[in-house]
């Protein structure tokens, strides 16, 4: 179908002309772009019809990740290919690399940013699911010019819907500066590898000297009403070591806890049984990243 008519295409410099930009036009007539891969099909498929589009992609000061002893500061706009490749994200974070490394196809991770797709909260989509693992927070800013930090279990609402306002651009995801044996991981399963998952699993961990989980928090995507937290099997792996039955039995409490959809895709018995075999790869995985390796 073609795009119902966009009147105007603006392309700023700076988050300051942006959101003046946004402020010419009545609610809702403005959107943001970023790297359009979910919102050009929403434009095309008349789901959504903004009278203007202003494109994010120029904005230098929206993109990059840094570190510091605080943490570390992911622009909005920064896309997939440079979340996968960033080494500051390799352990306690490699969840977000993971995650960014197996979104769609090339084309896809050249073009999507990790603020695009959070902003987009999708339900299938893999970086909700990872951020609500690793426990990020959300640095926002509106046209009034007023800023302020949402942590990702109040940011990421149900299917397509945030905490974001219309008129804000969402500045930078941070993570706060990780003890030294802490580890994430991610894995989604698809009908297709390049497709949006069926059902994707995030877990971050951290471990004390001999091993044993201290802290662990884990996130679903790929339900039909967005993604969750698995809070009791987040309970039930502290003082697991790797290996442990009851690693299992933890993922047994998750795969009962989240509530699965049945559709053309998969069955609801289906989910719940890759919410268990993608949740011990990734705690596999999480360890071994805990440990250093
Ligand atoms: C073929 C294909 C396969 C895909 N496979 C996967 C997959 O396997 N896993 C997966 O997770 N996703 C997948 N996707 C979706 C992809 O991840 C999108 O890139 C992502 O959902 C949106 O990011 P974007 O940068 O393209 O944002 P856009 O499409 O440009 O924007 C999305 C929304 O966010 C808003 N927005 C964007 N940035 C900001 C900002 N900084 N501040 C305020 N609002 C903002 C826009 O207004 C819009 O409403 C796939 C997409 C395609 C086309």
């Amino acid at each position: 179908m073609y795009p119902a008519i966009i009147e105007d295409y603006l392309r700023p410099n700076s988050v300051d002309e942006a959101l003046k930009a946004a402020g010419k036009y009545d609610a809702g007539e403005a959107m943001f772009i970023a790297g359009g891969q979910s919102l050009m099909q929403a434009v095309k498929s008349r789901l959504v019809r903004p009278r203007c589009v202003i494109d994010l992609q120029s904005i230098k000061e929206l993109k990059g990740i840094s570190a510091s002893g605080a943490g570390i500061r992911i622009g909005a706009m920064t896309r997939y290919v440079d979340v996968a490749a960033d080494t500051n994200l390799k352990r306690a974070y490699g969840a977000l690399s993971d995650a960014a490394a197996h979104v769609g196809d090339r084309q896809v991770r050249n073009r999507g940013t990790i603020g695009g797709s959070l902003c987009w909260n999708y339900v299938a989509a893999c970086m909700p699911a990872a951020n609500l693992a690793v426990g990020s927070s959300m640095e926002l800013i509106s046209a009034t010019g007023k800023k302020r930090t949402v942590i990702a279990d109040e940011f990421i609402k149900g299917p397509l819907e945030t905490a974001r306002a219309d008129d804000e651009v969402l500045l930078a995801i941070t993570l706060p500066a990780a003890p030294a044996k802490a580890g994430s991981a991610y894995k989604k399963w698809g009908v297709v590898t390049d497709a949006l998952p069926v059902i994707g699993v995030a877990v971050y961990i951290e471990v004390d000297g001999g091993g044993a989980i201290t802290k662990a928090r884990l996130g679903v995507g790929g339900l039909s009403t967005g993604p969750k937290r698995a809070k009791g099997a987040e309970a039930a792996l502290i003082g697991k070591k790797a290996g442990e039955a009851g690693i299992g039995t933890a993922l047994e409490k998750a795969a009962a806890e989240i509530e699965t959809q049945s559709d053309h895709w998969a069955d609801s018995t289906y989910r719940k049984n890759l919410i268990r075999t993608l949740g011990a790869d990734i705690l596999a995985s999480a360890f071994a990243r805990a440990a250093g390796k």
